[in-house]
């Protein structure tokens, strides 16, 4: 039997590995996934079906079940390149989104110029069919989340490589109780603050520290900051959680954040017992893995769906 010391630092390598997960390198080169054998069988992961699927599903839109377990029909790919947003990662596919998320986007990225941020840099979205994915993420599956760096837009156009290997600004310091002095700025607060402003945002995902420095510098309205969660990471990049769309009834909605600016409560919570230092999880067999019959049932159509124009096998 290995020992506690044996395998910590094991432990400590695997930890890095999962909280680096936003700075994870792309590449020019994307592996081609072997086809399934058995693509009926009920017992194959979810995310091995919805992981193999280069297009979206040519339905109505529609945001499909929960933020983690669910999927989207006519996804809308949020273009590479647009005047104030750039998309980052581009062999990972996920710039997809349900439109209402595109639309949010393109607002967002309209508006930053004007508090002194020159454009947006957009991390993963979702899927082409949305549903649960190979790597990172327990979330994003339904269209209505997307990751955006904490790092301004440059001023030219990234190249494919660029996108592929440019990292993150690390926002928060090594023992994660602050920001970095020397990076946090009051046009963060003010980016933040534009992306919580949009009605259609329900919730901006953070690190705890970037919360806390929230709770502290915001002077004026602070009518925004019960939309800003602390969640673990979220330290390169925020990650932008939109409402259930009026067009997806079966879109399943997250609860309201609170009303208040919850800071006392959220950061109160966090602090105690230092619950915001990631605890390193010892290694060991992955958990149950989400199958089709895990999602709603419209998810299976989704997934089965011819893609556009294809020719039909009768
Ligand atoms: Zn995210």
């Amino acid at each position: 039997m290995l020992s506690r010391l044996h395998i910590s630092p094991l432990i400590l390598l695997l930890a890095t590995t999962s909280l680096a997960r936003a700075q994870d390198l792309g590449t020019l080169t994307p592996r081609q996934l072997p086809q399934l054998t058995k693509p009926d069988d009920p017992s194959i992961p979810a995310k091995q079906l919805f992981g193999r699927k280069p297009e979206p599903a040519p339905m109505a839109a529609r945001a499909i079940g929960k933020y983690s377990r669910g999927c989207l029909a006519g996804g809308m790919a949020l273009p590479v390149n647009g005047p104030t947003w750039q998309v980052m990662r581009l062999s990972r596919n996920r710039n997809w989104a349900h439109p209402e998320m595109i639309k949010v986007l393109e607002r967002i990225a309209a508006r930053v110029p004007k508090i002194g941020w020159p454009g947006l840099l957009v991390g993963d979205m979702t899927q082409p069919r949305g549903g649960p994915m190979l790597t990172g993420h327990a979330s994003h599956q339904i269209g209505l989340d997307a990751d955006v760096w904490l790092t301004p837009m440059p001023d030219h156009e990234l190249t494919r490589m660029e996108r592929e290997e440019k990292m993150a600004t690390n926002v928060v310091n090594d023992t994660w109780d602050e920001v970095r002095p020397e990076i946090w700025s009051p046009t963060y607060i003010a980016l933040l603050k534009t992306v919580a402003d949009d009605p259609q945002v329900e919730r901006v995902l953070v690190n705890y520290a970037i919360k806390k420095a929230l709770c502290r510098d915001v002077k004026s309205d602070r009518s925004w900051l019960g939309k800003m969660r602390i969640v673990f990471g979220h330290n390169y990049h925020f990650h932008i959680r939109i409402k259930c769309p009026a067009d997806s009834p079966e879109c399943h909605p997250d609860t309201p954040p609170p009303s208040n600016e919850d800071c006392a409560e959220n950061v109160g919570f966090w602090t105690a017992h230092d619950r915001f230092r990631p605890k390193p999880h010892p290694p060991g067999p992955e958990g149950r893995q989400l199958t089709l019959s895990d999602l709603p049932p419209a998810c299976h159509e989704v997934v089965i769906a011819p893609r556009a124009g294809a020719a039909k096998l009768e």
